[in-house]
């Protein structure tokens, strides 16, 4: 633990364990929060749900991959009590397995993910799960869930099924789930996340669902939210606050103006749709003074908060300081003036904003580019701060990238029903995930 880490810490304990938040350090961290409020709200968990027909109580905010392990452990010593992660997080399972090795096992919901790839076998999928679990260096994970299932037919995968029955009966695994946020190619393009997830409430199999929810992505999930409810499915959320892109494109078309490169006219056109865009938010964040992402940030955790067949909320936070924040919404509802800043953050910004899950616009692009994906990953490094692993995923890609967008006029643009400026943003986003 470094030496900022330490300090971190110490702070995060001292407010743990006086019950209050001092007002300065909260003020910095630009949560919308009162006075009042961080004198009032003490630094732990103030709701569990219960997940499904698992029947266990998780904390409704819980932790998504977050990388260190200090951070990860007082936010448990806060009472979050639900952890996701995936075979896929690099390095992630060893924090999990570290912070954990002292613990109550059985206080604590764990849930990983496989990829359903091209190795389908029962024995595959087993092999990759003993891994998992001797990389968590645990007897038995909560759940393990399919991840991304990308189709319906994919849901229906024998080897997964039989897998997940041997470790069942093995007692390795509790429960199973599934994770989906949108279609991953060109031609998958019709299989939506509302659509696969309503087929896997249908299934019967699936016992957890991890999604993506948010103010500016309502309506698959909230039919998938109601359907899950009724089948009694626990619901875990992720991609709740599209909040910081703004902000760092902001920063990002800066730098790119600066390098004034030598460019083709239609990647100009692409540009100006995007920035013209971009003006038009400014302008209109500047109007209702929403100049702080946090303050939004803290609204749009609050909304989904707000949804009672939410069991949890995944956070991702860095520091100590993020994690504190994720922990004074724990409890909270969206008022009235949240919703006000939501409203005019999605009137403002939302054209900027790429919602995952979507895809629409795919069977549009002649060369087959993957609009979804890689504005997923494009998210990953400019809202989640996750740089290195967006950018080797951005380079895993295989096919046809987002290079080729500068040379095209963009009819995928016309396809997108939120008004997306497509062309300019996976430009921006082909320059900043490129590994130099
Ligand atoms: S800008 Fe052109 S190449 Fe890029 S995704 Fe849209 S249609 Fe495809
Ligand atoms: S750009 Fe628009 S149509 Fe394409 S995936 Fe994103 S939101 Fe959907």
């Amino acid at each position: 633990m470094n030496r900022k880490s330490r300090f971190g810490r110490r702070s995060f304990m001292k407010k743990s364990a006086a019950g209050v938040i001092g007002a300065g350090i909260a003020a910095g961290s630009g949560w919308a929060q009162t006075a009042q409020e961080e004198k009032q709200a003490p630094l732990k968990i103030k709701e569990y749900r219960t997940l499904g027909r698992t029947g266990f109580k998780v904390s409704d905010i819980g932790a998504g991959s977050i990388m260190d392990e200090g951070v990860l452990s007082a936010a448990l010593d806060a009472g979050v009590n639900y952890i996701d992660t995936a075979e896929e997080y690099p390095g992630h399972h060893k924090v999990v397995a570290n912070v954990m090795k002292d613990r109550d096992r059985k206080s604590v919901f764990i849930s990983t993910k496989l990829i359903v790839e091209e190795d389908k076998s029962k024995e595959g999928f087993l092999k990759r799960a003993r891994k998992c679990l001797e990389e968590l260096n645990m007897e038995y994970v909560d759940c393990l869930m399919m991840h991304s299932a990308e189709t319906v037919e994919s849901l229906s995968t024998e080897g997964f099924h039989g897998a997940m029955d041997e470790l069942k009966a093995e007692g390795r695994i509790r429960y199973v789930g599934v994770s989906n946020h949108g279609s991953f190619w060109f031609k998958d393009s019709e299989e939506t996340m509302g659509k696969v997830l309503l087929a896997a409430a249908e299934d019967g199999r699936f016992d957890v669902f991890l999604l993506a929810y948010n103010f500016l992505q309502m309506d698959q999930a909230e039919e998938v939210l109601k359907a899950a409810s009724k089948k009694n499915i626990g619901t875990a959320l992720m991609k709740t606050t599209p909040v910081a892109l703004y902000h760092s494109i902001k920063s990002s078309v800066e730098r790119m103006e600066k390098e004034g490169k030598e460019i083709d006219p239609f990647y100009t056109e692409g540009v100006k749709r995007y920035q013209d865009k971009y003006d038009r938010a400014q302008g209109f964040l500047k109007k209702y003074n929403l100049q702080n992402p946090k303050e939004i940030k803290a609204a749009a955790v609050k909304f989904v908060l707000s949804n009672p067949d939410v069991s949890t909320v995944t956070c991702l936070a860095k520091t100590y300081e993020d994690m504190e924040g994720f922990l004074r919404l724990s409890g909270t509802k969206l008022t009235k003036p949240d919703q006000a800043k939501l409203d005019a953050y999605r009137e403002g910004c939302g054209e900027l904003y790429c919602r995952h899950a979507c895809g629409e616009c795919e069977p549009q692009c002649p060369h087959g580019v993957p609009v979804n994906t890689i504005m997923r990953y494009h998210h990953y490094f400019t809202a989640q701060g996750r740089e290195k692993e967006a950018m080797l995923k951005y380079a895993n890609i295989p096919g046809v990238k987002a290079d080729v967008c500068g040379s095209c006029n963009g009819p995928c643009e016309s396809a997108c029903p939120y008004n997306v400026p497509i062309q300019g943003k996976l430009i921006l986003a082909h320059t900043q995930l490129t590994m130099p």
